[in-house]
């Protein structure tokens, strides 16, 4: 079945301007057209809602962390069996796995399709572990995807920014990039990680110098936010502000948007940046600063990283940060350097209702959400599984939608440190089903530049998800009567039916191949690795082009 008509569904196709209209949907070949014969196949979606697939533009699903996660915790794989979909005969062997936090690659790629998502980005790869992050997503079906390469705190970027070579470091970031099968530069908390690596512990400030005065968290952020732009990629850079999840980040937080000073950068899990007061005066939100800031600045956008309260890994290059969750909460805790590029950082982590800090997280997220004054620069994410599960995605939308339910949620949580907060004020908005349609697809697609997803305009992939409408969000969000993915009908009545392979975004931005024989003797003398052995090959999907935007 090539061709299908999906009839009499109410459409919100934000980008195309399209809020709640009655109107056929028509594919042809896995693209949107804009009619069919009469005789293609229909989809009566009359009475329902129809948007574009669900697009994750930040989560943890396909990396070496991800990997060190689940071998961390097979009591979590224990717990949750994930028996195989019932699929029609497409040839697809369907296959069982564990859901739980860390869902096995085949129960992740079905449980987001059975969620009606159809593209989703692994927000942080080590460059030496892409190999292993490409795999996991050839396992990982139904659903297109790539991966931000850690940048942040690499050994021979630090070089080049200490000997002022900036287009040096710009070449290297474009050979990375393609050697990678890359599709974003992504910076975790700048700087920090190498510290930790030297045995430094305790906060990172943007002007720590690393080694050399020349060296700072400020200039690694500034040289790979313009190493972005100047290489014309399709999303800038992908930035985890120094300081992560310690009371009084915010200041980091905002000094860092100021050091950005225009440029274009996506300021990743805002929710665990924004924590008010000064460092030493205990917790309390910071969220407002922080989202009047992003809302007066059009060159930035975030997703929000919110907290759900239930169990949650966390999952990060952070390794500093893992090392202090797990001396305050005493679980376990995995730590693993990757020798000249990043680090590495497991704990597995509870987020309780009645605890003050998890409920003060869990509303700072709510304040950003309620308080962003554009929901096209900051979309919805729990940086899955760090503030919880991409499965809880319905719940958290049930709680942007009613603000009667949210109420209710609010008094259940520990008040003693909501004090202060806008939530505890009263926000009465309720986000539309429009604004929903943004932040979980639209908005994503935008800001990753993918112009062929979030949208059901001509042309685009035809990825739709058909819901039946319900007074209680989470339910209607939870269960997609229908999913098209590339023109393949993955969930009928609610069932997921077929598997097809997802496809690969990747970016292979050209470079000066002078500069990579500096490169190449950078790893004669430092690496474990041979330089020849370190590129992953060609992918079977061709690299999107870049260039000037
Ligand atoms: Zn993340």
């Amino acid at each position: 079945m090539t061709q299908l008509r999906i009839t009499g569904g109410r459409i919100y196709d934000p980008a195309n301007s399209v809020d709640g209209d009655v109107r056929d949907i028509c594919i042809d070949d896995g693209r949107i057209v804009a009619d069919v014969p009469a005789s293609a196949p229909r989809l009566d979606a009359r009475g329902m809602v129809v948007m574009p697939g669900g697009v994750d533009m930040h989560c943890h699903v396909a990396s070496g962390s991800v990997n060190v996660a689940r071998r961390l915790l097979p009591e979590d794989h224990a717990q949750h069996p994930a028996t195989a979909p019932a699929l029609d005969d497409t040839g697809m062997i369907p296959r069982s796995g564990s859901a739980g936090t860390i869902p096995t690659t085949f129960t992740t790629g079905y449980r987001y399709a059975g969620l009606g998502y159809t593209t989703v980005f692994d927000a942080a790869v080590a460059p030496l572990l892409a190999r292993a992050a490409h795999s996991q997503f050839d396992d990982t079906p139904i659903v297109d995807g790539g991966f931000f390469v850690l940048l942040g705190n690499d050994d021979y970027l630090m070089r080049q920014i200490d000997a002022g070579e900036h287009e040096r470091a710009r070449e290297y970031a474009a050979w990375l990039l393609g050697a990678t099968s890359a599709y974003a530069i992504k910076a975790v908390n700048p700087g920090g990680i190498d510290l930790w690596k030297r045995g430094v512990r305790g906060r990172t400030e943007l002007d720590q110098a690393l080694g050399s005065s020349r060296v700072t968290p400020r200039a690694i952020l500034e040289t790979l936010a313009d190493t972005a732009i100047g290489l014309g990629l399709p999303h800038p850079l992908h930035l985890h502000c120094n300081n992560l999840g310690l009371p009084g980040n915010a200041a980091t937080t905002l000094a860092t948007m100021a050091a950005l000073d225009g440029r274009r950068a996506h300021i990743t899990h805002l929710q665990f940046h924004s924590y008010g007061g000064p460092p030493d005066g205990g917790w309390r939100s910071g969220a407002r600063e922080i989202i009047a800031y992003v809302n007066a600045h059009e060159n930035l956008s975030g997703d929000v990283g919110q907290v759900m309260f239930g169990s949650a890994a966390t999952i990060t290059a952070d390794a500093p940060v893992e090392y202090l969750l797990h001396r305050s909460s005493g679980r376990k805790w995995a730590n693993v350097d990757i020798e000249l590029e990043t680090g590495c950082g497991v704990v597995p982590h509870e987020y309780k209702e009645r605890n003050a800090v998890a409920a003060l997280q869990w509303a700072v997220g709510l304040e950003l959400f309620l308080l962003s004054s554009d929901p096209w620069r900051v979309v919805l994410s729990t940086d899955h599984p760090n503030g919880g599960s991409f499965m809880s995605y319905p719940a958290l939308i049930r709680l942007l939608m009613d603000r009667t339910y949210r109420d209710e949620q609010i008094k259940r949580v520990a008040p003693k440190l909501l004090v202060g907060s806008a939530l505890a004020d009263g926000l009465t908005r309720e986000y539309t089903l429009g604004e929903i349609a943004i932040i979980t697809r639209a908005g994503p697609a935008r800001l990753l530049g993918l112009r062929d997803k979030g949208h059901l305009g001509i042309g685009a992939d035809a990825d739709v998800t058909v819901y039946m409408p319900d007074a209680d969000a989470e339910r209607m969000f939870a269960t997609p009567r229908f999913v098209v993915k590339g023109g393949v009908l993955v969930v009928e009545e609610g069932e997921l039916r077929r598997a097809p392979a997802g496809r690969r975004f990747h970016v292979r931005p050209p470079f000066d191949t002078a500069a990579t024989r500096h490169v190449e003797r950078h790893f004669e003398q430092y690496s474990t690795v041979q330089f020849a052995n370190y590129p992953v090959g060609d992918l079977r999907d061709a690299p999107l082009p870049v260039g000037a935007r």
